[in-house]
């Protein structure tokens, strides 16, 4: 399969994204080019970060693949049998968009958003002017593609917010679609709210004698701001934080131990959670914790910190959770991810 020569360009491009972890984080967002009948896009489980120095790239049949979404097929034809990667779980977004280069991120400002009800009115005032849409939570795949389909036949935007989710934008080419989302995080930009630094000793003592350690320090503002706390704990804002830590975040409560926690997941048969929030000191991880995995802790005090104080948050219902946590495709790019770390 001959690369066309603006792969390049997007490599380069998906590599400075995927480095930024505003923009993306871990194995998140994907990336892809069309060109002559042929659709260049992300492999599932890769990350962006890496487009430069793996090959991250899967060629798809375009019109199969549009034929496929519209056939309500989720599997993608892949162009070249022989390859081992997979395509991302989101190709047919990027198949039916009709925008040669579009870019799919995680970014922060888009989340924070995206995850509120009753701010359309200032959203679309900060819009203004570009082609965008808003789309409905989906599960990520077929049920989400479906939903944009429909949303792009109508109104052909060049920028979708998807709601409790992130940002898909579409150009003519990768430095036009990467000015686009920048520009789109920039009129989005929402102040971070303080919060207290971590408190390391106290972590250090929670932690002792078992398997946890103190996550990342931005991840303790998770626990420290209370506002924080409340938002994050109250349930789920976006898919890839219930398929890397499970559904919302667990806190010790007054007088709970780290061994306390594990007792009770145990007791439901399930693993202990991959990150804890401790109340006022910050927040702390297993020891096994996969980059990909902390970095959506990341993701989720970035996040958190920009949502206003007075936001109404639409979670995740309890179905689309469950709905993420079996779903195969999910499983796989996971284990890939794990796999690769
Ligand atoms: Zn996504």
């Amino acid at each position: 399969m001959i690369k066309p020569a603006e792969l390049q360009n997007l490599r380069e491009v998906s590599a400075r994204v995927g480095s930024d972890i505003n923009l993306v984080q871990g194995a998140g967002g994907n990336t892809s080019i069309k060109r002559d009948g042929v659709l260049w896009v992300k492999a599932s489980g890769a990350w962006l970060a890496e487009a430069e120095t793996r090959d991250i790239f899967v060629p798809v049949d375009l019109s199969g693949a549009l034929r496929a979404l519209e056939q309500g097929i989720e599997k993608m034809p892949v162009a070249d049998p022989a390859g081992t990667l997979r395509p991302s779980i989101e190709t047919s977004l990027h198949a039916l968009l009709p925008h040669r280069v579009v870019l799919h991120v995680h970014a922060v400002n888009t989340i924070a958003w995206a995850s509120c009800v009753g701010m359309e009115d200032e959203m679309a005032e900060r819009l203004q002017g570009l082609a965008w849409a808003r789309v409905p939570y989906r599960r990520p795949g077929l049920p989400l593609s479906q939903v944009v389909a429909e949303v792009a036949a109508q109104q052909r935007p060049d920028v979708l917010i998807l709601g409790n989710h992130g940002l898909l934008v579409g150009a003519d080419d990768c430095a036009g679609a990467e000015a686009l989302v920048h520009e789109v995080e920039r009129r989005l930009h929402l102040p971070a709210r303080p919060a207290p630094v971590g408190d390391r000793a106290a972590l250090d003592a929670v932690c002792r004698g078992t398997d946890y350690r103190p996550a990342e320090d931005v991840c303790h503002r998770l626990a420290t701001g209370p506002q924080n706390l409340a938002f994050v704990t109250a349930g789920s804002l976006y898919p890839d934080h219930v398929v890397f830590l499970g559904p919302a975040m667990r806190a010790l409560a007054q007088g709970e131990s780290v061994t306390d926690v594990i007792a009770v997941s145990e007791a439901a048969n399930l693993p202990p959670p991959v990150a804890l929030l401790v109340p006022g000191a910050g927040a702390i991880v297993r020891a096994d914790i996969q980059p990909g995995a902390e970095a959506m802790l990341i993701c989720l005090a970035l996040v958190a910190e920009r949502l206003p104080a007075d936001a109404v948050i639409s979670y995740l219902p309890a179905e689309e959770e469950q709905a993420l946590l079996n779903w195969d495709a999910e499983k796989y790019r996971k284990a890939l991810s794990v796999a690769r770390a």
